[in-house]
């Protein structure tokens, strides 16, 4: 396991590093001869084991800044979770995961099956165990089924992975096109972004109600994906009415960051207040 993986993971799972002041650089490539009366750092952490861990690559910061070069591939985040969201490498589509397969949602709006070896530079996935379920009778659009879910979380304070599989009257999505080098910023890139309706179909939403304390690393509030059940077309998910639905709501505990090793993550300045930023790319 890579040095940048085990540190930060480290620093989120062990307060007392936090308050000590633990950065999340590895401050020597001899880091246990710094300690020599410690045992050597175990790099899994002891909650690993959980389902109830999210398991993310890079920060939403660093994509916003455009840096869009995948490292880690979709066979390695298989193995850490079989439900997620993301984006691949090159900014090239909108990713959901269900069910351990990885769809890609291109800037045509269709989904394609995502290959093992394809890479992705920011994706949040985890092991979807139901810890909350309800049926949706009646008609509700996005606001009032963002109330109806949070009176099922039983706090604001931890992470919640939400499934919506449902009739939707209507379903208003979009997509990112490829991009190239010198990537533009992500607020640039989503200022002319495809969008695309549906009416009377059925699909599947998959996404995420992070903490505000999140903003910088993921995106605070509800980010959520949505693809059709023949999974044949999708998007990031922009409006919605409900007809009918079963809702699932997995509270989670854990966040496991791995973060890239590219000259173009290391250099950026990730130290921006970009939340305004981030409202106009997420709306
Ligand atoms: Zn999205």
């Amino acid at each position: 396991m890579r040095k940048s993986t085990m540190i930060v993971a480290i620093c989120l799972l062990n307060l007392s590093a936090l308050i000590s002041g633990c950065s999340g650089v590895p401050s020597s490539d001899n880091h246990q001869e710094n300690t020599p009366d410690q045992p050597l750092i175990e790099t899994t952490p002891a909650s690993y084991g959980s389902n109830d861990i999210i398991y993310q690559v890079s920060t939403i910061n660093a994509l916003l800044e455009g840096v869009y070069d995948g490292e880690t591939d979709y066979g390695t985040l298989k193995k850490h979770g079989d439900f997620g969201i993301g984006t691949f490498s090159g900014l090239d589509g909108e990713m959901i995961e269900l069910d351990s397969v990885i769809y890609q949602i291109k800037d045509d709006g269709n989904a394609y099956i995502a290959d093992d070896s394809m890479t992705t530079p920011f994706a949040a996935v985890t092991f979807f165990d139901t810890d909350t379920e309800r049926l949706i009778t009646e008609p509700m659009n996005r606001s009032q089924t963002e109330e109806y879910l949070a009176a099922l979380m039983p706090n604001r304070n931890i992470m919640y992975a939400i499934k919506i599989n449902g009739t939707f009257d209507y379903v208003r999505t979009r997509s990112v096109p490829k991009q190239e080098k010198p990537y533009p910023r992500l607020v640039e890139v989503t200022k002319d972004q495809p969008e695309f309706e549906f009416e009377k179909v059925d699909g599947v939403i998959v996404g995420y109600w992070l903490p505000l304390y999140m903003e910088g690393i993921n995106v605070p509030g509800y980010h959520l994906h949505f693809i059709t059940e023949d999974k044949t077309a999708g998007g990031h998910l922009l409006e919605f009415d409900i007809s009918e639905a079963r809702v699932e709501i997995d509270n989670t505990y854990d966040l496991f960051i791995e973060l890239p090793e590219s000259n173009d993550f290391l250099d950026a300045d990730l130290s921006g207040n970009t939340g305004s930023e981030l409202e106009q790319v997420e709306r």
